[in-house]
């Protein structure tokens, strides 16, 4: 059995944060980095659009502002943004101000899904110069803590320390190593909502803000904006009892990379957490999923507006007519009605902030706009960590999106630096 200084499971922002840290800091570190998938790494390969301004990204239970500043900067060294620019800012300002919705001034860059793929490539031979070995296709299957060893899907491992990060995806086998560690844990939050996709003449503030950030009433936010060569795309998930559900994404190309569609999709989010009486979020999330893909023949629903303000279900022919002038980017939908599918209470919320977002940027509620359900975000249940590096047991560390530390790329990266700090005490 070959033991490492330090272990990292999961490639993505989170994972690459700590292995830069650790080999900055300790050089002679014998340093292993395993991911499930055959390439790498995570997130940055989905559009790769970066914030760098609190609290876009930061959990506010784990960081404050000034904190978020500090290793913001350090992010910056190895992600090195060309921060876009923003236009008549003030202007969506002033009219969000009256409508109780602020709009958030954020520091962003945009590299695309293909620049992803050229950051990535750059950050691995980073990493290989400094001697990290990368393991695709290899996942972490179980620990023991005591001998300081895990279980992979081909060896056994030791460690002096370790740093699980395996993302959002992976907040099932989280929970898993949670109970296996014994480690307390809080019911997580959810993000549940929909994806909106229309032209671009239809939300221009694209064309001055990238990824507007706005933040309604009833904890309702824009999330993940993307225009030019824009897809909405679908992710399949499994619910803890095996059953099978979608969930929809979106991402766009550079502008260097083919023809511009001319669309723009974004999220509108609503955070829904359970208290009393305490059930869990996730199955309350993966239960409306499966209602979701009941309701769309294994599909996600997509409904126009035209047809939603009608009260009436899409049809095969809203998609169709000459009347709605796009096609939907994701083909593999199924037309109905959201709001058979939805909780109303969520589905309120949501429809109230469409109504403010389309006073604040005209036109995104034209008929033609289309509304896909279900987009569901998921973290793992809150750990409770023993220390600021977030700790949870012994030597072994939990960061990244699927640990809850973060909600993006960059405080994710963050979260892998602030965790490695803490691990280099067990080297
Ligand atoms: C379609 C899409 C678009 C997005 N767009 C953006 C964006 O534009 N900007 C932004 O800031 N954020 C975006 N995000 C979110 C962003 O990807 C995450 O915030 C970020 O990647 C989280 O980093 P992480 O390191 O925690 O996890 P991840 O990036 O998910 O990496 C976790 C890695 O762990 C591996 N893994 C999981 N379990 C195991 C196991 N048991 N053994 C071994 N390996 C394992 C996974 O294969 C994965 O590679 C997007 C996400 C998606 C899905």
């Amino acid at each position: 059995m070959k033991t490492y200084d330090a272990v990292i499971v999961g490639s993505g922002p989170a994972g690459m944060g700590a292995a830069f840290e650790l080999t900055q800091q300790e050089s002679n570190i014998s340093l292993l980095i395993l991911d499930q998938e055959k390439f790498s790494t995570g997130g940055l390969r989905n559009d790769c659009k970066m914030n760098f301004t609190f609290p876009i990204g930061f959990p506010l239970e784990y960081w404050n502002e000034v904190q978020a500043k500090n290793y913001l900067k350090k992010v910056s060294v190895f992600l090195k943004p060309a921060i876009l620019q923003k236009k008549h800012l003030e202007i969506y300002q002033q009219r969000s101000r009256r409508l109780d919705v602020n709009l958030i001034e954020i520091e962003q860059t945009h590299l695309g899904t293909d620049g992803g793929l050229v950051l990535i490539k750059k950050l691995l031979a980073g990493l290989n110069t400094r001697g990290v070995e990368l393991s695709l296709g290899e996942s972490m299957i179980d620990i023991d803590s005591k001998r300081k060893t895990l279980t992979t899907s081909g060896r056994t491992i030791g460690y002096k320390t370790l740093l699980v990060a395996p993302g959002r995806k992976g907040f099932r086998f989280l929970q898993k190593l949670m109970d296996t560690l014994d480690v307390q844990y809080l019911d997580n939050i959810v993000d549940i909502g929909i994806r909106i996709e229309t032209k671009i003449e239809h939300y221009p503030i694209v064309n001055d803000y990238y990824d507007p950030k706005f933040h309604f009433p009833e904890k309702v936010r824009t999330f993940c904006t993307n225009s030019g060569n824009a897809h909405v795309v679908k992710e399949n998930y499994t619910t803890v009892h095996g059953e099978p559900y979608c969930s929809v994404n979106g991402h766009a190309y550079s502008v260097n990379h083919g023809k511009e569609n001319g669309l723009v999709n974004f999220a509108l989010l609503k955070t829904v957490g359970l208290t009393e009486p305490l059930a869990s979020g996730q199955m309350f999330a993966e239960n409306l999923g499966v209602q979701a893909m009941l309701m769309g023949g294994g599909k996600p629903l997509m409904q126009r507006v035209g047809d939603f303000r009608l009260g009436s279900r899409s049809k095969t022919a809203s998609f169709n007519d000459d009347l709605y002038d796009f096609k939907p980017s994701l083909r593999t939908c199924c037309p109905g009605d959201i709001s058979l599918a939805m909780p109303a209470r969520i589905l309120r919320a949501i429809w109230k902030a469409m109504k403010k977002l389309d006073t604040i940027v005209p036109g995104v509620l034209h008929p033609s706009t289309i509304m896909y359900y279900p987009e569901i975000k998921l973290y793992a249940n809150k750990p409770q960590y023993l220390d600021e590096h977030f700790r949870v047991n012994g030597s072994i560390f939990f960061a990244g999106d699927g640990a809850g530390t973060s909600r993006g790329i960059t405080a994710a990266w963050g979260s892998g630096i602030r965790a490695a700090e803490g691990m280099r005490q067990y080297l």
